[in-house]
């Protein structure tokens, strides 16, 4: 079975962290076993042999750049003062992916529906070596687009999904960051309505969360987020309300569930171990959502592994992302048949690309 993966930081860990993504997780953890790079990031969940034994085909894959004032140390280069260096620390991982497509044939950027029939198509072939792994380009925290009628440009180069915020913008409040839609937020979502481009209300605090599904009429998801119900957080607008998850339902949003244990289990701290949290508490915050929404259509998986944490903080016992499957087990155990799974695992993102997607 596909599974779509709507979060992965592909090019910041690549740029950051020198990962080598188009081996196996395995190779990257054996060549970072000496380095600093697993005290800052975890060890590696993501690699091409994972994507393809996990039959993960789709993935978002994101623009992600911080702003200096969240910089985590010296080794987080990823990092803007301003609109200028957010602008061209973004190009350097759109530029990343492009020359991954050139390079790496298997890895093919989807700009429309067609390309998206194209990788879809293939997995249901039996042969394993032309699998295709295909990438929806996302940018988190738009920062990067140094005035909102750029926004043509950015996707002219191929981004079809923008999250406005991870910490504050200038274009809305974030993660930290509480506070409305900026008046520069609202001429984005007019821009990116005319190119139809999905939001993306990921890190959005409420109040510009609110705003932006007031003006903006076209697609909307959010690639990685968990109920608030998962687990109390310290920056509790990272997760979405009730009525925020009905809100995006009645849009008919889809919501990337997030199987990192700080996200699933209140208080949950690295020393406690990856085994604090099992993968059925995945499946049953998916429930949540199928239950609060009366639908299994709202709802996916958004990993975001290697953003932040690795194998050490996700559900015991999945390892990398070719484990993703075992979700759709404990989904199948919690009563789901397989079309209801097979909905939730790739279905309902595939639905929410074929609304957004030009032809
Ligand atoms: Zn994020």
């Amino acid at each position: 079975m596909l599974i779509v993966d709507a979060h992965e930081d592909i090019a910041w860990n690549t740029l950051t962290f020198g990962r080598d993504y188009t081996t196996s997780a395995y190779n990257i953890r054996t060549a970072e076993a000496a380095s600093k790079t697993p005290d800052h990031n975890g060890s590696a969940c993501l690699g091409r042999t994972q994507w393809i034994a996990g039959h993960v085909g789709v993935v978002f894959a994101t623009l992600f750049v911080s702003p200096y004032r969240r910089r985590l140390g010296g080794w987080d280069r990823m990092c803007y003062r301003n609109a200028a260096e957010a602008h061209e620390l973004a190009q350097t991982q759109l530029d990343f992916y492009h020359r991954l497509e050139e390079q790496h044939p298997e890895f093919r950027i989807i700009r429309n529906r067609a390309d998206l029939y194209t990788v879809t198509s293939c997995w249901e072939q039996e042969i394993q070596s032309d699998k295709l792994i295909g990438l929806v380009l996302l940018m988190e925290g738009a920062d990067p687009i140094r005035t909102p009628d750029e926004v043509e440009q950015w996707y002219e180069r191929g981004v079809r999904i923008i999250g406005p915020a991870w910490a504050g913008t200038r274009y809305c409040g974030g993660t930290g960051d509480p506070g409305p839609l900026s008046r520069a937020g609202a001429a984005l979502m007019e821009h990116m309505a005319a190119c139809s481009i999905i939001l993306d209300v990921s890190h959005m605090s409420e109040q510009s969360f609110d705003q932006a599904l007031e003006c903006y009429e076209g697609v909307v998801i959010a690639s990685h987020a968990n109920p608030r119900y998962a687990a109390d957080l310290s920056t509790p607008e990272r997760a979405l309300t009730d009525n925020q998850t009905r809100k995006l339902a009645a849009r008919e949003g889809v919501i990337g569930i997030i199987p990192y244990n700080r996200f699933l289990k209140t208080g949950w701290y690295p020393a406690e171990g990856k085994q604090a949290v099992s993968v059925r508490r995945v499946a049953e915050i998916m429930d949540y959502i199928c239950q609060l929404t009366g639908s299994s259509q709202h709802v996916g998986i958004g990993s975001d592994f290697d953003g932040g944490f690795g194998t050490e903080g996700i559900p015991q016992p999945m390892d990398t992302v070719a484990d993703l499957n075992m979700i759709g087990t404990s989904l199948a155990e919690l009563g789901y048949d397989s079309d209801h799974v097979t909905q939730m695992l790739s279905g309902n993102w595939l639905a929410a690309l074929q609304r957004g997607l030009p032809d």
